[in-house]
């Protein structure tokens, strides 16, 4: 993932089985991305 704000990539900084947390070194912005249910699998 990169930062919507500067375009830097952005680090992993949590990551949980429902979604994962990244957070930017250059401008500390923390974005947060929903995992998708995995196909097959009930939710
Ligand atoms: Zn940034």
């Amino acid at each position: 993932m990169y930062c919507p704000q500067c375009g830097a990539r952005m680090a992993l900084n949590d990551e949980t089985t429902k979604l994962n947390e990244y957070t930017c070194n250059t401008c500390y912005n923390t974005e947060i991305e929903t995992k998708q249910p995995v196909a097959g699998h009930p939710l």
